[in-house]
């Protein structure tokens, strides 16, 4: 099994969480995504849920001790011990620092940070499709990724739904805050050697290539 740490960045709707799972699948690491985490504790009203819920419909932030503590907890189990891949986090630069740490304190290095990118208005148009299955997680588009029963999850048979969050109010919010808060991150791992850059407006199919080939997974 092939090990290392895999990023994930990008706006809303840029495809990066489909992606992030095409990457878990293929090399048998697990898809940490703490939207996914925080959208369980919302519908299960734990107190996280509780405290993220708000932030979340806003589409602002949720605090970051708070982020990333649950983040850094579900990297500790077992299964991400050799790698994992991580899609909506970081996304500031204090997660960025905290994330760099606890990799460090383990020995694992980052192996790619795949960024994805996509202007505002083509976000608005893919979001008003998207579907997500409610227990699962697992992520579809009515026209460009759909799944072969129309509301049911191919995966797991679950029921998709509409994201809250994707209205276009809360996805213009949600833009500038990754623009003000994330952007600023694509330097950072510029920097370091590790950006993989990629244009988001392509298919599923036609991404998934382009950063196959650029991490050389075959
Ligand atoms: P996502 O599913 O990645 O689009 O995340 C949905 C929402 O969860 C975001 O709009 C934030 O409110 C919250 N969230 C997810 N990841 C993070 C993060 N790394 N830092 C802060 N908030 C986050």
């Amino acid at each position: 099994m092939a090990g290392g740490v895999y990023i994930f960045l990008g706006p809303p709707a840029s495809g990066k969480g489909t992606q992030a799972v095409l990457v878990s699948e293929k090399l048998g690491l697990p898809h940490v995504a703490p939207g996914d985490i925080l959208r369980e504790a919302v519908r299960g009203g734990t107190p996280l849920g509780l405290e993220a819920k708000g932030y979340m419909q806003a589409g602002r932030l949720v605090p970051d001790d708070l982020v990333i503590s649950i983040t850094l907890e579900r990297l500790k189990r077992p299964d991400c011990k050799t790698g994992f891949i991580v899609d909506g986090f970081p996304r500031t630069l204090k997660q960025a620092e905290a994330l760099e740490k606890s990799l460090k304190d383990r020995a694992l290095a980052i192996q790619g940070v795949v960024y994805i990118e996509i202007p505002v208005d083509a976000a608005i148009k893919r979001l008003s499709g998207r579907r997500s299955c409610k227990a699962c997680g697992a992520v579809y588009h009515a026209v460009f990724n759909p799944p072969k029963v129309a509301g049911v999850c191919d995966k797991c048979g679950g029921e998709l739904y509409q994201r809250q969050d994707d209205s276009e109010e809360v996805i213009r919010t949600r833009f500038s805050v990754y623009e003000k808060e994330t952007v600023p991150l694509i330097e950072r791992y510029k920097k370091m050697g590790k950006l993989i850059e990629v244009s988001g407006g392509a298919s599923v199919e036609e991404v998934r290539k382009m950063i196959f080939s650029s991490l050389k997974i075959k």
